[in-house]
């Protein structure tokens, strides 16, 4: 029997890390339990971006901002670098039709107080030499981010481990445990059973079937993407660019534009790294638990880019991965406590923004653990929205 902790954090990627991190900080002992290991789901076969420029107006980018604000402090707090950059990011439109909607997204953005600018294509060509020459614009976001979100796992574990913070990994929750009054006291796993008060749920694209144990019902599926690695470059594109129809594809189907984002719904992302190469999206598809990368899509991708960045057609791929977003038909994450089961929370459901919004939710988390009121409102990411909801509620 091991010892008791005050918290169990099921899940150890972005999110179950930097709430392993946050509560540790705030004086809580924490078992972070995987089955894997430390940054090996979704968290290491993703992008590297923190964005503004894919948030919508609102709730959705006051908290994109909120965590960007705390990945600052980080870099300053966490002894183990994870490469942030604040460079910017440029929104590439297509059509004169996309210049318009694109217009409007950004003065709802500037009228929230974001740095949001509109470019011609003459100033985008100035951000973006090696851009195509049909393009009519776009518009540039200064306050995005890249890292790494593998660096920044570790960094998390890393700080707190062995000051709080004991590490389980290639250790399965098979199930959580609840004492006579119905609240969690530990959770049983394929190595032994844990003892605490309060449990976690970061299971990523997984928490659904943690979920499972207490009858809750997360409807969460994993909506995957691939990404493909160019061999290394002369710098040829000088920070993350995405096409605008990358948004619509976020929130949207039906994206019409390009018979390849109809079969594959593959839209233009690419961002350069610090190894000289240049990491290049992406797709969102829903086939199940997977991490096979299909060649077809591989190939949309390619074209894709090659269609922005002409460039590229001269470029090797050394390498392409798929990774699974914890998609949530809302768009928003569940960052919350569960009433119905006193001592268990639930962070998940991130799908495209788990990195970016990685910070704030292990503060949030941390805050709720602790029985603080959220320096945020966060009541758009309560379980509640599920109450009375799904087959099991
Ligand atoms: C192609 C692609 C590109 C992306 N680009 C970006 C981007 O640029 N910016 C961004 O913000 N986000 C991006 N994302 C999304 C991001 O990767 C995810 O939102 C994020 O990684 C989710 O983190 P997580 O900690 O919730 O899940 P994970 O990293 O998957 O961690 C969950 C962990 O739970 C463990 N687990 C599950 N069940 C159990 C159990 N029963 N017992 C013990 N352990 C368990 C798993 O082993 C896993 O390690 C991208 C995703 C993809 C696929």
């Amino acid at each position: 029997m091991s010892k008791a902790y005050d918290v169990i954090v099921i899940g150890a990627g972005a999110v179950g890390t930097s709430c392993a991190y946050h509560l540790v900080k705030k004086g809580m002992s924490v078992a972070l339990i995987d089955m894997r290991d430390v940054a090996r789901g979704s968290s290491s076969h993703c992008d590297a971006a923190a964005l503004l420029s894919d948030k919508q107006p609102g709730v959705d980018v006051a908290l994109g901002y909120d965590s960007i604000r705390r990945f600052l402090e980080l870099q300053e707090e966490l002894s183990n670098p994870f490469d942030l950059e604040q460079g910017g990011s440029l929104t590439v439109c297509e059509t004169e039709a996309q210049v318009e909607l694109g217009a409007e997204y950004v003065k709802a953005m500037q009228a929230d107080g974001y740095d949001f600018q509109m470019l011609d294509k003459y100033e985008m060509k100035q951000k973006e030499p090696f851009l195509a020459d049909d393009l009519p614009g776009g518009f540039w976001s200064s306050a995005c981010c890249s890292l790494s979100p593998f660096k920044l796992c570790f960094a998390f574990v890393d700080e707190v481990k062995g000051k709080g913070l004991d590490v389980f990994i290639h250790t399965k929750v098979t199930n959580i445990l609840l004492d006579d009054k119905g609240a969690v006291c530990g959770v049983d796993t394929d190595q032994g059973r844990f003892t605490a008060k309060n449990v976690v749920n970061c299971a990523g694209v997984w928490s659904g079937k943690v979920c499972d144990y207490l009858g809750l019902y997360f409807p969460v599926e994993p909506r995957n993407g691939i990404i493909l690695v160019s061999s290394q470059t002369a710098p040829m594109c000088h920070q993350k660019v995405q096409e605008y129809g990358y948004l619509i594809t976020k929130f949207q189907t039906g994206f019409k534009q390009d018979p390849l984002v109809e079969k594959y719904n593959v839209t233009m992302n690419i961002e350069p790294t610090e190894g000289n190469n240049v990491i290049i999206g992406g797709s969102r598809n829903f086939t199940g638990f997977t991490e096979v990368a299909d060649i077809n899509v591989i190939r949309a991708i390619a074209r894709r880019a090659i269609r922005f960045f002409p460039i590229l057609k001269d470029m090797n791929c050394v390498r392409a991965y798929q990774g699974m977003r914890p998609y949530m038909a809302e768009h928003l994450p569940v960052i919350s406590a569960v009433d119905e089961v006193p001592g268990f929370f639930i962070a998940a459901g991130h799908e495209g923004d788990g990195i970016a919004l990685d910070p704030v939710t292990g503060q949030l988390i941390s805050e709720l653990v602790a029985g603080e009121k959220p320096h945020k409102d966060i009541s758009e990411y309560s379980y509640s929205r599920y109450k009375g909801k799904g087959p099991k509620a």
